[in-house]
């Protein structure tokens, strides 16, 4: 709660956490393939993956898991991509970092969205485009938490620049970094760490799927529990159930009231006791005004204390 409320700095993963995460297959441009041969591959290849990205690929081919191609050896590469053995043949899927690690020519795209190139056996077949759309509330939760007295806002994402950028700037965020690996994002996360207003601390609002160490990493790990990995569940220090950003904004408003109801206390009882203290100390109080000192006011203080449990009530509704 201490830390929640002295907040200066957020940084936000893009994909899942101000993204729904939930990503449609708008096109699909084969190069030399023929175009459902690419989605079913690209759909097998993602069987087993947890990441939105693989989820989309999937839907994009109906029927893909009853139709009897053997998958093995999957290998899924956090930020690059993934990569399996489909019937024999090795077929990689992701993006241009991808492509370039396992030395495949890869065809830019001009379409706006996130691009998911496809390798088979080391030759390039071709790129889906995907696009992902922002939650209802996220600019609404920026225009909020500038409002709390948040200074630095900042994006990190693994996806290209272009959609990056344009989803920093459709939300008013201060600063983007794109095409990120997961431990690009820990460099950046402890390089603002470092840097940021002494006495302010840094939070990270994350699904956890590839940022689960920097949830970890920051002073503060928000994870989106319901999208989110059990990874980023356990990693994190406070977990949103409803994956809604403007949820963010009312934990800090929790955590700002709780702590000044903190305050209060400490400062109403210490003063009562000294006060009581000191006449006592030159015979002045008497016998029941110390026990006021020390039980009644404790009792005023717990009293004090439950006006935490309005707080939640009406930010938690
Ligand atoms: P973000 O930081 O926006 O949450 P990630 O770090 O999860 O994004 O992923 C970064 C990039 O890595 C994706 O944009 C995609 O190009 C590639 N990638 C990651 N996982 C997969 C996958 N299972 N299939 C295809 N591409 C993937
Ligand atoms: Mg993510």
């Amino acid at each position: 709660m201490d830390t929640l409320a002295r907040v200066g700095t957020v940084v936000f993963d893009k994909t899942g956490t101000l993204t729904r995460g939930e990503f449609e297959v708008t096109s699909v441009h084969p190069d030399d393939f023929d175009e459902t041969e690419l989605l079913h591959l690209a759909a097998h290849v993602e069987h087993f993956s947890t990441h939105p990205i693989g989820e989309a690929l999937r839907t994009a081919f109906p029927n893909e898991a009853t139709h009897g191609c053997k998958i093995t050896d999957v290998e899924e590469i956090a930020g690059h991509g993934i990569r399996a053995n489909v019937s024999g043949c090795t077929v990689c899927v992701g993006n241009s970092k991808m492509m370039d690690a396992i030395g495949v020519k890869w065809n830019n795209c001009h379409s706006i969205g996130t691009i998911i190139h496809v390798a088979v056996d080391g030759k390039y077949v071709g790129h889906v485009v995907i696009n992902d759309r922002l939650k209802d509330d996220s600019a609404q939760a920026v225009k909020s938490l500038k409002r709390l007295g948040v200074d630095h806002m900042v994006m990190l994402t693994g996806d290209r620049k272009e959609v990056a950028f344009d989803v920093a700037k459709k939300l008013g965020l201060d600063t983007c970094y794109a095409e990120l690996m997961p431990a690009d994002k820990v460099r950046y996360v402890e390089q603002l760490l470092a840097t940021k207003t002494e006495n302010k601390t840094l939070a990270f609002v994350g699904d956890g799927i590839n940022d689960a160490p920097v949830l970890k990493r920051a002073d503060i790990g928000i994870a989106m529990g319901g999208l989110g990995s059990d990874a980023a569940i356990e990693a994190a220090d406070v977990v949103l159930m409803t994956d809604e950003p403007s949820r963010v904004v009312d934990a800090i408003k929790i955590s700002k009231k709780t702590m000044t109801i903190v305050k209060q206390n400490i400062i109403f009882a210490i003063s009562i006791k000294l006060i009581v203290l000191i006449l006592s100390a030159i015979g002045i109080s008497n016998m029941w005004q110390a026990v006021f000192a020390d039980v009644g006011v404790s009792i005023l203080a717990i009293l004090n204390a439950l006006r935490a449990l309005y707080l939640s009530l009406i930010h938690i509704s």
